[in-house]
């Protein structure tokens, strides 16, 4: 089966971006790089591009947004394709991993990394601090903040939303409705409705500037509901993530994927990262380090695929390496191993050529197309047009003698 691409990274928050730019950004003489699509959903950045959102160490702090355009100039240099849209399935069993998407396209790659965050985002940035608000970084100081936002009575709601674990905070909101607003509560996920308690999924916050209600997709079909304000729980998600997608969680592991170091999940091919994936405390930096991680993987995935043997990505990966006796530089590669969407064909004919000029630079000297395609196990009628390919861009000269 045909593929799209090299590499696609599902979710475009820190983590995705650093995937895709490390997958396409191989520092190495002769590196060719993978062709990448970037599956995002709302915006580019993910929780990074909401304000307030920052890149914090122990003592210091940058702007999130800053880093994010600085990583957005580098998807738009390195032609990085980006796909607007929802993953909702992925079939990641095969050499073939096939990635769907809730607007009815099937991206097919030979690996696929899940960057998900801990939950799909709409546009709830485009409402924060003008209706909506959120929790997150533990229930520490939940007491506190649910009383100051039910000390007013909301109209003609106060809408609730959280994963599954909402269920946490369901007794203690109706508690503190000191004001006594009318209250609904909007689990993300499937199940049953019941009461004041709706299950779907949350497509988009709407108003005029300030927040007037929210549309929920839900079993019966998508669901308009009035309300003066709304509190996303993050904290639910931290516990129970919910990403609209299937994604085979009993096998990767759950409620997060499980990763090892080089943050490959069970299944080869298929690779995590950040908030994602479980075992560490949500970050910026966390989601940084392993994004660039699950990029050089899967660029070591694929390369292997293609070549049958992995890169020597030196810097990155120390190797007690000896060269052994039948050691051969790599073949070039073949056209039809070549993803069908080469998002920059040129960058990567480009890389091809300068592997073919170091090849036949062996050949100095009086040698025929037919000795060359003998040596290096290559079918001298291929051979022929590339070196025309590669003398008509004075890469290379030669002069041809003709027999007879
Ligand atoms: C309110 C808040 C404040 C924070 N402040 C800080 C801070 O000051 N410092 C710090 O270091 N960390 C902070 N964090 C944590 C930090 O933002 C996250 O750890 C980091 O953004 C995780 O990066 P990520 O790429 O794994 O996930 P995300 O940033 O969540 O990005 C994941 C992306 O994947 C997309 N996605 C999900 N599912 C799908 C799908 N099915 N199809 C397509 N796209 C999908 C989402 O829409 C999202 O854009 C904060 C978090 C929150 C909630």
């Amino acid at each position: 089966m045909r593929y799209d691409y090299d590499v696609i990274v599902v979710g475009g928050g820190p983590a995705g971006l650093n995937a895709a730019i490390r997958s396409r950004w191989v520092k190495r003489y002769k590196a060719i790089p993978c062709s990448t699509l970037l599956i995002e959903n709302s915006y580019l950045g993910g929780l990074t591009s909401w304000r307030g959102c920052l890149f914090t160490g122990p003592s210091w702090k940058m702007e999130g947004k800053d880093i994010v355009h600085r990583l957005l100039k580098d998807v738009g240099n390195l032609k990085i394709g980006v796909h607007q849209g929802r993953v909702n399935r992925i079939n990641a069993k095969g050499e073939i991993k096939e990635v769907f998407t809730s607007d009815g396209k099937v991206f097919r790659s030979l690996a696929v990394i899940i960057a998900a965050g801990i939950k799909v985002l709409v546009n709830e940035r485009d409402y924060l601090g003008r209706g909506l608000e959120v929790t997150s970084m533990g229930y520490e100081f939940i007491v506190s903040h649910l009383k100051k936002v039910l000390s007013r009575r909301w109209e003609p709601r106060l809408a609730v939303v959280g994963s599954q674990k909402l269920e946490n905070l369901i007794p203690l909101i109706r508690e503190l409705n000191i004001a006594q607003s009318p209250l609904l509560f909007i689990m993300e996920g499937g199940g049953e409705a019941k009461e004041d308690v709706l299950r779907g999924w949350v497509e988009k916050y709407w108003g005029d500037g300030q927040l007037q209600g929210l549309t929920v997709w839900t079993s019966k079909g998508p669901r308009k509901i009035r309300c003066g304000r709304v509190l996303l729980d993050f904290n639910s998600y931290e516990l129970a993530p919910s990403w609209r997608m299937e994604i085979g969680a009993e096998t990767l592991g759950s409620p997060f994927i499980k990763v090892n170091q080089d943050m490959e999940t069970l299944i080869p091919g298929l690779f995590a990262a950040g908030d994602v994936t479980s075992g560490g405390y949500n970050s910026f930096s966390r989601a940084v380090s392993q994004g660039m991680a699950a990029g050089l993987s899967a660029y070591r995935y694929v390369f292997h695929k293609k070549f049958g043997t992995h890169p020597p990505l030196f810097a990155y990966r120390p190797t007690d390496f000896m060269i052994p006796s039948d050691f051969k530089e790599l073949p070039p590669l073949r056209e039809d191993l070549l993803p069908v969407s080469l998002l920059d064909q040129k960058m990567i004919k480009s890389s091809l050529e300068r592997k073919w000029v170091g090849l036949l630079s062996n050949f100095n000297g009086r040698v025929s197309i037919g000795e060359i395609a003998k040596r290096k196990k290559l079918n001298s009628e291929e051979l022929k047009k590339v070196l025309k390919r590669l003398a008509e861009k004075k890469m290379i000269t030669f002069h041809v003698e003709v027999d007879g």
